[in-house]
């Protein structure tokens, strides 16, 4: 009989059951490995729970709010007797979720992954603690995502995160979002086109910087252009809360929003490591606290991998299940060699147009090749030839050498969150601009616009 304080071990322990964690467990198993999870909180992670999918959800209901208004210039008069019902949409996306959680479980269960439920913390090189149990294995997987950042403001407890966002049970009839990152930008998009009226605060004069620049003043102008209050060059100095429960949101540079319901930061997201024991592990996080890792997710520790957000980079669910897959390829199936290539990875921002993009930017194409070429197009798409309510389409091709290969794509209009993937292939083998215009267009469409550009 087991000695009652024995580890139970495991040929592979994964710490997190969201994206990478999930993905990595159940790769592993079909390799025939015994396979144990932690998740300490509902299985899925930041995508399924606080993330992509009620996102997209919410992005959807706006969508169609959006297209209401052009209802009418199509013929169609939609006469709308009821206001936008968020309760509705919010109790029928709470079930969604509720059933995916369910779904997850049942993979796991079906993968023979172990699911165990609480908070893990390494207590040793090979060891860790979840409750009373320690789990020792031969290989771990740091896979623990992370939470929404938090400013030191005055008042600031009285915002939300995008956590919050998704527990409002109405819609804020006058929100504030500070940040110019993704969530930032979706969720303004969202929350104003289904009816509140929205100021967005930005540091700098743009959004999303680190994109190329022909999205950024492109969807900095779609910004304004669809009403949102974008407050430039400034941060928030400090919140009050007001007898009525309404906050005032007073910035550095004097610009005051007052009767705000909603204050949304959405300023980035921090690595959930600070509680994991990783100084009893040996093993090394940056200044951010982000984990450290090699080209093969290796960590300093030579048995303890990381994937997925808490390296702080490329924060994308599919980023961080390639990662978890690739890993598990490595270590049980022999593919020594395998790991995630970091480059071309395309992204997609759900701002109103969307954004698709895929390489590098211009900015870093000129930096890194002697010879580019830039080949761009903007027009208005057919959709908006009818409609009041206009929308630009913007896309940018780059290329570098003789030959002109495709080493970025970068575009904002209708539909370019859906025309990404496919280019997104043709990027990554290496597609020229000759490639590109040797295809038939597809007409009349928006993406035929990639492949007849000069
Ligand atoms: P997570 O999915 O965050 O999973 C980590 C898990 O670890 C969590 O379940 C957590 O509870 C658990 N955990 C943490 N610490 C411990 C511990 N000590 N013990 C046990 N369990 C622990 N990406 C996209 O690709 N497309 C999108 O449209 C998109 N939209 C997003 C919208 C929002 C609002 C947010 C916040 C993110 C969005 N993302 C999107 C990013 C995406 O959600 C993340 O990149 C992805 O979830 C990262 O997966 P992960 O496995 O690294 O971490
Ligand atoms: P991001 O890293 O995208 O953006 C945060 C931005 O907020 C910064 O770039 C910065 O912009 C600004 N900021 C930082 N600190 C402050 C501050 N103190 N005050 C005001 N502004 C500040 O983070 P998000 O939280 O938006 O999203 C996290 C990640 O989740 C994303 O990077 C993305 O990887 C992922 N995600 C993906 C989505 C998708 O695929 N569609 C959707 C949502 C999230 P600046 O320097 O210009 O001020």
């Amino acid at each position: 009989m087991a000695p009652i304080n024995a580890a139970k071990h495991f040929q592979y322990l994964v710490i997190g059951g969201g994206s990478g964690g999930i993905a990595s467990a159940r790769r592993a198993a079909e390799f025939g490995v015994s396979v144990g999870l932690v998740e300490k909180q509902a299985l899925g992670g930041t995508c399924v729970n606080v993330g992509c999918v009620p996102k997209k959800l919410m992005f959807q209901a706006a969508s169609h709010a959006e297209e209401l208004h052009d209802m009418k210039d199509y013929g169609l008069n939609v006469n709308l007797t009821e206001p936008f019902n968020w309760k509705d949409v919010k109790e029928r996306r709470d079930a969604y979720i509720k059933r995916l959680n369910g779904i997850y479980l049942n993979n796991l269960k079906n993968s023979k992954v172990e699911l165990i439920t609480g908070e893990a913390k390494f207590v040793d090189k090979d060891k860790v603690v979840v409750g009373d149990d320690t789990y020792s294995a031969d290989h771990i997987l740091i896979a623990v995502g992370g939470y929404p950042t938090w400013p030191s403001i005055p008042g600031a407890e009285h915002g939300i995160s995008s956590d919050g966002f998704f527990e409002l049970e109405s819609l804020p009839s006058k929100s504030v979002v500070v940040g110019a990152g993704y969530i930032a930008v979706e969720m303004a998009g969202i929350l104003k086109s289904l009816g509140s009226d929205v100021t967005q605060i930005i540091r700098k004069d743009k959004v999303l910087r680190t994109f190329d620049s022909l999205v950024v003043d492109a969807v900095t102008l779609e910004i304004e252009n669809m009403g949102i209050n974008l407050v430039k060059n400034t941060e928030v100095a400090n919140v009050e809360k007001k007898q009525d429960g309404k906050l005032k949101v007073i910035t550095k540079s004097g610009v005051v929003t007052d009767d705000v319901d909603c204050l949304l930061w959405a300023i980035g997201r921090t690595s959930n490591t600070a509680n994991l024991g990783l100084d009893k592990a040996g093993i090394e996080v940056d200044k951010r606290g982000d984990i450290v890792v090699d080209d093969f997710q290796n960590t300093s520790n030579p048995r303890v991998y990381a994937v997925g957000d808490v390296i702080g980079k490329w924060q994308l669910t599919p980023v961080a299940i390639a990662a978890g897959r690739k890993l598990a390829h490595r270590l049980f199936n022999n593919e020594t060699g395998l790991k995630l290539d970091y480059d071309n990875i395309p992204t997609v921002v759900f701002s109103h147009p969307p954004i698709g993009t895929c390489g590098i930017t211009e900015a870093e194409a000129r930096a890194k090749y002697e010879k580019v070429k830039v080949y761009q197009s903007s027009f208005t798409p057919l959709y908006h030839a009818l409609t009041q309510r206009k929308q630009m389409t913007k896309m940018k091709l780059i290329c570098a050498g003789d030959n002109e290969v495709v080493v970025g794509l970068h575009m904002i209009g209708r539909g370019c969150d859906e025309m990404l993937q496919g280019f997104g292939v043709a990027t990554r083998m290496g597609a020229t601009k000759k490639d590109f215009d040797n295809v038939v267009a597809i007409h009349p469409t928006s993406a035929e616009e990639l492949v007849t550009m000069r």
